[in-house]
């Protein structure tokens, strides 16, 4: 009795978080991702969505419900150009689903649809590079994210024809609205033009590089490598010198790093959502660059 009223409270549970009769199984790595999935195959997928905003996408771990996850999917939805080095590799072999392994139509690297920022002339793994195909944080351009759009429309119509047009409306109505947006975002940032900012990871490049601000040091002393103490109060006597306007801290970073820089330097930090959910505001994608770009204007000079 006990067993069969958990096995329904489970079906019911998977119901109402999914499209009962999808055509489409979306595995999608990253939150971002889960929410474009979401805007362009409305209820004809089911969006599963790996990881979350407070978790960094480069450490997370296969567990089973994942490899559970990626064995039933028929798109998996990542952003590659070794993001997710650390996990997605061992997820896709375990899991050994032909449909969504790397160059199928059923793969999706966001990273490789774009023009990639600080691809490196010369790799040296010793200094804990962990950014050696280019920078793989493409979501926070949303010109980006236009693009990868276009594809993953593409990709439902190959893989679900019978729906075709469905999917062809929803991708139109989708750019639509997403560039009238990115030419509201577009006004509204042109104030932090020039803005100097000190990230803790190099996770917004593209929305500097989009937005004209200006990453004028890290907390981390190389990408993937956490600050020392010496490296912090190296940090405190540069931005002496230099000072810059906002310590950028993204949902899924330790705090307390920044909190101290700030303190120090008496440059304010500004906390960032870097994805879909990192802040309550940052419910769904336009949600993420509209709080992105609010909680920025807060701090402009
Ligand atoms: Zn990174």
């Amino acid at each position: 009795m006990n067993r069969w009223l958990t096995m329904a409270g489970a079906a019911g549970l998977s119901l109402a978080c999914s499209p009962v009769f999808a055509a489409v199984n979306v595995f999608a790595c990253l939150p971002e991702w889960a929410s474009l999935a979401t805007e362009l195959g409305g209820d004809k997928v089911s969006v599963y969505q790996a990881s979350n905003a407070l978790q960094d996408p480069h450490r997370i771990e296969a567990r089973p419900s994942l490899v559970a996850r990626m064995r039933s999917a028929d798109l998996a939805i990542c952003t590659g150009a070794e993001l997710e080095i650390g996990w997605l590799p061992v997820l896709l072999q375990t899991a050994g689903n032909q449909k969504v392994q790397p160059g199928k139509p059923g793969f999706i690297a966001a990273a490789e649809l774009v023009d990639r920022l600080e691809i490196p002339t010369r790799l040296d793994r010793a200094e804990g590079d962990i950014h050696p195909a280019g920078n793989p944080h493409i979501q926070l351009d949303p010109h980006n994210v236009a693009k990868v759009a276009a594809v993953v429309t593409q990709r439902l119509q190959q893989l679900d024809p019978a729906n075709a047009a469905y999917y062809d409306t929803r991708g139109k109505d989708f750019q639509g609205r997403w560039q009238q947006a990115i030419g509201r975002w577009e006004k509204e940032a042109a104030p932090l033009k020039g803005l100097r900012i000190v990230p803790y990871h190099k996770n917004t490049v593209y929305l500097s590089h989009w937005l004209g601000m200006s990453e004028v040091m890290y907390i981390e002393p190389k990408p993937g490598i956490p600050p020392s103490a010496g490296h912090l109060s190296e940090l405190v006597v540069r931005l002496q010198a230099e000072p810059a306007d906002a310590v950028i801290r993204t949902a899924y970073q330790d705090p307390k790093a920044a909190a101290w820089l700030s303190e120090k330097t008496k440059i304010p930090v500004v906390e960032l959502p870097y994805t879909v959910g990192g802040t309550p505001a940052a419910r769904d994608l336009f949600g993420l660059f509209d709080d992105t770009i609010a909680r920025l204007n807060k701090v402009k000079k």
